[in-house]
Parts: structure tokens; sequence; C-alpha cells
């Protein structure tokens, strides 16, 4: 790793735990290894409950000095983490590809999408503002703006860097502290935003990264009352985990579950538009991301069309070791995540589904594009999200019919539609049942918009003003004069 790194520092095998780079107080590590060749990247710390609580304590204490420091000072700091970020993201997007398998130029454009959440946040630390209300001539309602305290986050391996940024970046402008529990397969993109942070002279201890043990960790992070807020980014089963246990200390929450996107486009649409908006939207990491097209319902009158062009344009995709620069699909996390893409595809065509252009390809843990056409509703792939590079084509007649297809199902993140008839973009918009609509577009995410799931998908806001009030508190100052 060391030798492919401009500046090797930024590669650490610590945990960084209240301003401390430390080993396990047990000695005890875990192994992380790179998906594309199972080779050992390295091993992080299998942190303990004690450091945990330790790093809980220090963050308590440097929450109050951070949050008296001056909005300005805050919003300057943060300013030298993204200018930190950005000059490093060379180094930070091989470490990314090099735990987590997407190609180079996705890591570099990760970095660039997480970065932007610290420079959107340090702008925004400047405007905590509250308000004065007069409800009558001797009274004056004041609502102050005050920081949650201390916060954790809990954070997926398939965006690596982003996810965190996304929550860290918010807290701390608002003045929170942060313990980040990071995925235990991608923990040195984590480590390596800590080194940054650190050098931007982040307070020590507002800002520490404990790797190890999922469950334990989660545990002592759930159980303390000192932690005022987790923010949580994974499967729906540990967000509704997570979301029971929180119920203990009252604590305030922000879950971004899994999703189950559908995609339709219309006979009316622009198909060059809606031809790309699916292979953004689908084939991004390979199938790995929450908001990654799940279903696409492809209206009658331009099905044969649509399913062509698709399959001509993936004919170019190339997989293999995402350090490669002509490489587009890196490898699947884990063997896991293999099975399900064989499963899915499997079931499809057992219920009659055919695929369309290139077979099943599947060289170690790469998993080649592949399309389904004629899928029926009734396949396992119409109901769970597949989080591979498999893209299923279903056919539908009429609007209503995409509709019911598109919201029948318990998640609601994304949704895509293509069409040019204005009057149908809004009625769709509105009608669908999740938190973010791509509209003749298949690219959603921006530091500046809301970003987040109704139903199953999740709770509250990441992103924008919405996602800064997550770690706001409210207070409200009666004054009689
Ligand atoms: P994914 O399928 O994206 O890996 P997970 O929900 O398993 O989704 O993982 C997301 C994050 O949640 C990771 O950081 C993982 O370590 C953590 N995690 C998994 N199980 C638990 C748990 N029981 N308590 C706390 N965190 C957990």
């Amino acid at each position: 790793v060391l030798r492919i790194l401009d500046d090797p520092a930024l590669f650490r095998q610590q945990a960084y735990v209240a301003g401390r780079w430390v080993a396990s107080s047990n000695g005890k590590t875990i192994s992380v290894r790179n998906p594309f060749d199972e080779a050992e990247i390295g091993y992080v710390p299998a942190c303990t409950m004690e450091q945990v609580d330790e790093a809980i304590d220090v963050a308590k204490a440097a929450q109050i000095l951070w949050a008296r420091l001056p909005d300005r000072e805050r919003s300057d700091r943060l300013r030298a983490w993204y200018d930190l970020i950005i000059q490093n993201q060379d180094d930070l997007a091989r470490i990314m590809t090099l735990e987590q398998g997407k190609p180079l130029s996705e890591a570099r454009a990760e970095i660039l999408y997480a970065a932007s959440f610290v420079r959107w946040y340090a702008e925004e630390a400047r405007r905590l503002n509250g308000h004065v209300m007069r409800p009558d001539e001797n009274r004056r309602v004041i609502v102050l703006k005050q920081p949650v305290g201390v916060t954790a986050a809990i954070t997926p391996w398939n965006f690596p860097a982003a996810m965190i940024t996304r929550k860290a970046a918010p807290a701390l402008a608002a003045g929170c502290s942060m313990i980040v529990k990071p995925s235990e397969l991608t923990p040195f993109s984590a480590l390596a935003l800590a080194v940054l942070a650190e050098r931007a002279s982040i307070p020590a201890g507002l800002f520490s990264v404990v790797t190890g043990p999922a469950r334990e960790i989660g545990d002592v992070l759930l159980r303390s009352p000192s932690v005022r807020k987790l923010s949580f980014t994974g499967s729906t089963p540990v967000g509704k985990y997570l979301m029971a246990q929180s119920g203990e200390t009252v604590k305030r929450l922000t879950l971004e579950l899994g999703g189950n996107a559908p995609l339709i486009v219309f006979d009316d649409a622009d198909l060059d538009v809606a031809v790309q908006g699916v292979l953004a939207s689908k084939f991004r990491n390979a199938g790995q991301t929450c908001v990654c097209t799940n279903r696409a319902y492809i209206q009658n009158g331009v099905y044969e069309e649509t399913c062509a062009r698709i399959v001509k344009c993936l004919e170019s995709a190339s997989g293999g070791n995402g350090m490669d620069p002509s490489v587009t699909i890196g490898p699947l996390i884990n063997e896991a995540a293999v099975a399900k893409v064989r499963l899915h595809v499997d079931d499809a065509l057992s219920r009659g589904a055919r695929i369309i252009g290139r077979e099943l390809t599947v060289l170690g843990r790469v998993v080649l594009p592949i399309v389904l056409a004629d899928v029926p509703p009734d396949a396992l792939i119409a109901s769970e999200e597949t989080f591979g590079p498999v893209l299923p084509l279903f056919r539908f007649e009429s609007e209503r019919e995409a509709l019911t297809f598109a919201n029948a199902t318990p998640f609601g993140l994304a949704g895509y539609v293509f069409t040019r008839n204005v009057s149908r973009a809004w009625r769709v918009s509105e009608a669908l049942e999740c938190g973010m609509v791509g509209m003749n577009t298949g690219a959603i995410s921006l530091a500046s918009a809301p970003f987040g799931g109704v139903k199953q998908s999740g709770l509250g806001r990441e992103g924008g003003a919405a996602g800064m009030e997550e770690y706001i508190e409210t207070k409200t100052l009666h004054l009689e004069m």
C-alpha cells in the first residue's frame, strides 16, 4: 500500500480515539482484504468497550469547547479539512479502490463528492440562526439553535468516504462532536479522513474513528446516555435493530436504509437521455448503491428499442481490478454479493425472463453487467434489492400500471422517471412513494440537496439545510418584559 501513496502517512493501521492514534487495548486486530483478489491490505484495531467509552467521554468535553468557538472558527477549520481532502484526493482514491474495489475514477469522484459536504457545511456553519417572536406587547419568544451534543455515526462499505463526511460535516458545523464506526470492510478511508481532520486542527477528541466489532461497539454507543444522536447508513435489518435500541436513551436518529428504486421510461421519453439515465443509475459502483435502479419499467411502445440501445451501450463494459484505469466495473464486495446476483438471475430465468446481450459472466468477484428482459412481476428481483450489476426490464402499458408497480414495495428511497410530457412529469413525481425522484436524470446526489427515504428506507435527511437540522436542537426562551 505504502508504495502506491504519495503520502504514506495517510494509511493508518491504528484507530483515532479521543485525539490519539491507538492500537486496541487488548491487542486484537481485524484484517482488511482487497475485494478484487482477497490480498490482505492491512489490519485495524478491534477497539475495546473501554476505548469506545473513552472516545465518548472525551467527545463530551471536546464538544463543549468546540460549540463555544466563534462560528467563523468552526467554519475555517472545516474549510481547511476540505482543502486537505482535495489536495490528497489521489491518495484517498487509491486507498478506497484498494479496500472497496470501485474503479479509480469512481473513487476519485466519491472523494470529490465527500469533500463537497465538508465545503458546503463549512459555509453553513456561519448561518446557525434562531429567530424572535412577539406574541404580545410584553413578551418576546426567542428560538435558540443549539448543537445536539455528542453524536455517533455507523457507516457502510459502499461509499467509504462520502457516507462519513455527509454526517460528520453537518455535525461539526452545528457544534457537535462525532464518533464514527466505519464498516470493518473499509476502515482505511475513514482513518485517512481522520488524519486530515487532525491536520486541519479539528480539536483532539472531537472527531474519533473507532474500528472493530460492529455489534459490540454499536451497543456501547447505543447504551450511552451521553450519545444524543445516531446517524446510520446501512442495511434495513441493522437499522431496525438500532432504532429499537435507541429507544432506551431516546436518541435522535437519522437512518438511511435499503432502497428498491424503480425507474420508469415512458413512450414519450427522449431515449438517449433515458438510456444514459438507466446506465448511470444502475451500474455505478457495480450496482452497489442504495439509490441504484433495481427495477426498470419500460412502456410497450419503446420497449424493444430501449432494450437494444442498453445492450449496445453495455458491450464496452470492462470488468476487473479497479486500479486498472481501463476498468469500468470493479468486483462485488464479497462472495455473498455474487451469490445474490446468481440467485436473482436464476430465479428470473426460471420464471420466464430472458437474458439479452451478454450471458452472466462471473470472474472471481467481478460480475459483468447483465440485462434481463420480460421479467415477470413475481420475480425475486422485483421485490428484493439486488445490489449488483443486474438490470431487470419489465413491461407496462399505462401510467397507472407503472405507478402501481413502482410503489409496490415497503421501501421508498429513490425513483427515476423519463418523459418529455410536463404534466406527466409532475403527476408521476408527486405520486411516487420515495424520498428522491430523478426526472430525466440518473444522478441525484448533491451536497446541497436533501437525501433520504420514506417508508422503510429510513428517517430524516442528509445534505442541505435539512441535513444540518438533524444536528441541531431548538430551545425556546420566553422573555417577559
Ligand atoms: P451492509 O449490507 O451495507 O454491509 P450493514 O447494515 O451490515 O450493511 O453494515 C452497515 C454498518 O453497520 C457497518 O459499519 C457495520 O459494521 C454496521 N453494523 C452491522 N451490524 C451492526 C450491529 N448489530 N450494531 C451496530 N452496527 C452494526
